[in-house]
């Protein structure tokens, strides 16, 4: 028997779950969105949002990126990354991160109408949850998924109701599991997973206190703590985080793998934030604690017949580098405007398989560098003589050798300078957040060469326009004068082209394959006199096609197919790539 039918049940409100209920709900799509517990996260565990994620909400709708803005701490708070002995002790060292660097800045500026932040998970959550319900999902709380079937149409799914104890069946044509590093769904479809979970054991304590006076004139979100056990477990040094500037704050302690996990109680965890922060007398309100181990695991596959995993789900890692609820986000961005094509009949199933082919990748090198940047904390240990040591007396002598004025010690302050600034892998990885390029048979590349990169990939991000990357943001400008970056002209559930004078002829080719397929495809003609004007040659000076050339992009906004010159068969060329590209037969 069926208790409730929908076309995409989607288990988990985290953000991978939220934000694929909001994406489908706004491209018209009926579902329905379970989470176990009464209500969204209780703590703030994500909370470095990149400008990819900030993207996705720009692409839900300015309001809804706006009011993320409205509750975060903006860039400029996040980025003097501090090492110290305590926070009143001495500081060791910092590295300009998150786009706090005038360099990197200019490169953020560059790359995205859209800013880097710090939002808790606790804004993040309900704004992503408000603006699918808003738009229609419909949700049930309490409702813990168990287990499904799946026959040729659709998924039967068995769901616990909490209030009434009670079994429900909900019907789907598919299932997300988008439910967390424990999910039960990619468990019931056996996923196959790579690398080990439970690497390092961490805790979480979640406090109140007034700490301005030791952080406000060097503001930042992390303060790295230098203390006996700081290697042990954990996610690479003790961890004093920003929650609210600057009386509300995480601090992230390790612990043995190998050991039971601690009981943190409330002495253990004022003990631990008055070591951390230096002040014996500090009095905290704890507000909660948690243990939880640090992972490395990826999902080679994310799909499985109709059922499709998001989030941490599949890939399971260390929050460093902060890229795990950006990540499940952009899945969901990935994901959900395939379902709708199919959903709607205008793509063929086969278009949901590139789901996984383009996004497990990611999951393998999100998960490989969060590890990676535990590891990278190895040197600074190193550079202040502490790695065979846990003797606070003994670690505090050879910290204060570096002060010394002999060769030994200027070699010794030069590999802790040099430590510190290659955090930048964790702390300041633009390429990391922003390089994606989708591999896929829904991605025509016709055999053009990718472009190689010319810097570093993980610090740098490099615009281009290769079928699979995103496309680049430039500002064009509107007859009235208003300005708008590319990401506004594409996107939204659709598929969009640019071109320029010498192109209108792919108007024509758009608007045959619009009736043809019965899709939307929005038209963008950028040149002197057309709707938008590049005044600044921003676009010219990175879309690598000349003026009559196309730029296919994706609803994803990440491009499709490219045509370097306007082409004799504009008409069907495009439709063949558009069939191509949705596997319409
Ligand atoms: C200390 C810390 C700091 C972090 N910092 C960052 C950061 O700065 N930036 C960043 O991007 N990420 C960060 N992360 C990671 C981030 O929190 C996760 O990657 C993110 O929450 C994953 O989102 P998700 O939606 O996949 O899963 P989750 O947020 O875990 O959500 C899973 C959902 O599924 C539900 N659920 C589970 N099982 C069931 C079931 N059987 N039935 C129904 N519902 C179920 C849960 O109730 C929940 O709603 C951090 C994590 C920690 C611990």
């Amino acid at each position: 028997m069926t208790d409730i039918k929908t076309d995409v049940l989607i288990v988990g409100t985290g953000p991978a779950g939220s934000s694929t209920a909001a994406l489908l709900s706004s491209y018209g799509i009926d579902n329905v969105l379970i989470n176990n517990y009464s209500w969204l996260a209780g703590t703030p565990r994500a909370h470095i949002t990149n400008q990819r994620t900030m993207e996705v909400l720009r692409d839900l709708g300015k309001e809804v990126e706006a009011e993320a803005y409205l509750h975060a701490t903006e860039q400029d708070l996040m980025g003097e990354n501090i090492f110290c002995t305590s926070l009143a002790g001495e500081e060791l060292g910092r590295m300009k991160s998150w786009g706090k660097h005038p360099n990197s800045r200019a490169e953020h500026l560059l790359s995205s109408p859209s800013f880097m932040n710090d939002l808790p998970q606790t804004f993040m959550e309900p704004l992503l949850y408000k603006t699918a319900c808003s738009r229609g999902t419909q949700s049930r709380m309490s409702t813990q998924y168990l287990s499904h079937i799946e026959d040729e149409d659709g998924v039967l799914s068995t769901c616990l109701d909490k209030l009434s104890n009670k079994e429900i069946k909900i019907r789907s044509k598919y299932l997300v599991g988008a439910d967390g590093g424990n999910s039960k769904v990619a468990e019931n479809i056996d996923l196959p997973f790579e690398g080990k979970m439970g690497v390092g054991g961490s805790m979480n304590i979640l406090f109140k206190a007034d700490l301005s006076k030791y952080v406000a004139h060097r503001p930042s979100v992390l303060y790295w703590v230098l203390q006996p056990g700081a290697d042990i477990g954990g996610i690479g040094m003790g961890l004093v985080r920003m929650i609210r500037p600057w009386n509300e704050w995480l601090i992230v302690w390790g612990y043995d793998i190998n050991q039971p996990a601690p009981k943190v109680d409330k002495d253990f965890a004022t003990k631990v934030a008055r070591d951390l922060v230096g002040d014996p007398e500090l009095e905290i309100d704890l507000l909660s604690v948690s243990t939880w181990t640090v992972n490395n695991m990826y999902a080679k596959k994310m799909s499985k017949g109709r059922v499709f995993c998001a989030g941490d789900a599949t890939h399971r890692h260390p929050p460093s580098n902060g890229l795990g609820s950006n990540t499940s986000i952009q899945d969901g961005f990935n994901l959900a405007w395939k379902l709708a094509y199919v959903i709607k009949d205008k793509a063929g199933a086969e278009l949901l398989d590139t789901y996984s082919i383009e996004r497990s990748p990611i999951a393998k090198q999100i998960v490989t560098r969060a590890n990676q940047s535990i590891a990278e904390f190895g040197p600074i240990f190193e550079a202040l003589g502490l790695t065979d040591t846990q003797d606070p007396v003994k670690m505090k002598k050879n910290m204060d050798e570096r002060k010394q004025n002999s060769p030994k010690a200027e070699k010794q302050r030069q590999a802790l300078r040099e430590a510190i600034a290659f955090k930048k892998y964790e702390f300041d990885a633009h390429g990391v957040e922003m390089n994606h390029r989708y591999k896929s048979n829904s991605v025509l590349t016709e055999g053009d060469k990718e472009p190689e990169f010319k810097k570093d990939k993980e610090l740098f991000y490099q615009p281009t326009t290769y079928p699979g990357a995103r496309i680049p943001h430039a500002w064009v400008y509107d007859k009235t004068g208003v300005k708008h970056s590319l990401l506004d002209l594409c996107g939204k559930g659709n598929f969009s082209i640019f071109t320029g004078i010498g192109g209108e002829e792919w108007l024509k080719a758009a608007k045959n394959t619009e009736t043809q397929l019965g899709i939307k495809i929005q038209c963008n003609i950028i040149g002197p006199d057309q709707d938008f004007e590049d005044h600044a040659g921003e676009w010219s000076s990175i879309r690598e096609i000349s003026d009559s050339g196309l730029i296919l992009v994706r609803p994803d906004q990440h491009i499709c197919w490219r045509s370097k010159d306007m082409i004799s068969n504009s008409s069907e060329k495009l439709m063949d790539v558009m069939k191509k590209i949705l596997h319409k037969r």
